[in-house]
């Protein structure tokens, strides 16, 4: 037997039945008239955020990382509620636009932006957080042609990362950001060619449970700005202190102490050096907002027995849920919180191992869980997936095709 992740806050059960929000999953699943399908709640996505705006510093905005999930009906909810969004592609800034969002709340971070992305991005007055010298002379040299301001922050590659976080985003050699020691000089020759430089966009890290870790980087961050902006002999407008903030996915894993780290915050922004006294601070953040908002449903197939081991097969996947199965990112699976929603509150009385209905032994959205005994038609519910699911999976992998989506 091996044990699974915790349920998130917000999904119960109602007359034995998964639900959030007062709709029962079962009655979503045959709305949507068939499976597999990602339900997403509203009422989840408002509840964590306004909880974390409590937790934070007045000050500080808080922007929206798309990756984590760019389903054009949540875009448009988690518009009416965050600061800004964080886009990585041109393709997301299409997203974006389409749902609504003000592209002079818009920031555009990642490696390898294309020339028609960064003129595209340029013509609706986006924030660029650039990479690299050769990003920003093509930059230059775009909104020169464009006749257009060019609105640019320098992604600094730092040397240190986050501590216990999921994916390391910097230390050391990195595709991501620019050398400390490379930056003044980089923040000089923007002003003097005229661009309209918005300051740094610093980001060290990913999926970080522990407080400490995250205070201790935040303040880092804010020293390295205010050495930055020393150094270039320039104060920046606008300083991205990057996220990292964790959400709970697997056994043992407790949530993050959300108020330990905005008291910290809120001191660090109590007590800045003058170079940064005027400046505008954001997080920005994915997974923490939208990740715990979202379920998978898969509806069970068939029923089998191999070598003593019982295993549920359902219509969906790793195509649609690539995390669960333990392939995106990670070096040892184990579960994610399941559940089998249309007997939630059922006693957990049989080793079950849950897999999708791909050719191949990577497939396994849990294994050995002790669950509900299940069968043919029964639900099954992987939670977390409101984040890396649906657009972080390969959902062609055997002619598939992508599962539905729903924010109820
Ligand atoms: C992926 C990414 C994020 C979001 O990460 P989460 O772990 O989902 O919060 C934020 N900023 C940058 C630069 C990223 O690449």
């Amino acid at each position: 037997m091996k044990p699974i992740g915790p349920i998130p806050p917000g999904w119960e059960a109602l007359d034995g039945v998964l639900s959030v929000d007062g709709a029962k999953l079962t009655d979503v699943a045959a709305e949507a008239g068939e499976t597999p399908l990602f339900v997403y709640s509203r009422a989840l996505l408002t509840q964590k955020f306004e909880d974390l705006r409590a937790a934070m510093p007045e000050r500080l905005a808080i922007h929206y990382a798309m990756k984590a999930n760019p389903f054009g009906p949540l875009l448009e909810h988690m518009n009416g509620l965050v600061d800004g969004f964080d886009i990585a592609s041109g393709g997301e800034l299409e997203l974006a636009l389409a749902a609504g969002v003000d592209p002079a709340r818009i920031s555009f971070a990642g490696p390898g932006k294309r020339d028609r992305e960064l003129e595209a991005a340029i013509r609706q007055g986006v924030t660029l957080n650039c990479e690299s010298e050769g990003e920003a002379d093509r930059a230059l040299a775009i909104a020169d042609r464009l006749s257009k301001p060019l609105r640019i922050a320098i992604r600094v590659n730092p040397s240190f990362d986050l501590k216990g976080s999921g994916m390391k985003m910097g230390g050391g050699a990195k595709q991501f950001g620019i050398d400390e020691g490379r930056v003044p000089d980089l923040v000089r020759r923007l002003i003097e060619a005229g661009a309209d430089w918005r300051g740094f966009h610093i980001y060290a890290g990913s999926q970080a449970l522990k407080a400490e870790a995250l205070i201790e980087t935040q303040g880092q961050t804010i020293a390295l700005a205010a050495r930055l902006a020393e150094e270039a002999g320039a104060n920046p407008p606008h300083v991205n202190l990057g996220g990292g903030f964790g959400i709970p996915y697997f056994p043992g894993d407790v949530a993050l102490d959300t108020a330990a780290v905005g008291d910290a915050l809120g001191d660090e922004l109590a007590n800045l050096p003058p170079s940064l006294a005027d400046t505008h601070f954001a997080i920005e953040l994915g997974r923490y907002l939208v990740g715990e908002a979202g379920v998978y449903l898969t509806r069970i197939v068939d029923r089998k027995e191999s070598h003593g081991e019982i295993f549920l097969i359902t219509d969906g996947g790793l195509h649609h849920q690539l995390a669960a199965s333990g392939n995106f990112g990670t070096v040892i699976r184990r579960n994610y919180p399941v559940g089998i929603a249309n007997r939630f509150d059922a006693p957990a009385d049989e080793v079950q191992s849950v897999v999708g209905c791909l050719c191949t032994p990577l497939d396994r959205l849990s294994d050995s869980a002790m669950l509900p005994r299940a069968d043919v038609g029964d639900l099954v519910a992987i939670f977390c997936a409101g984040a890396y699911g649906a657009s972080a999976s390969p959902a062609n992998f055997l002619g598939q095709g992508p599962a539905r989506e729903m924010l109820i």
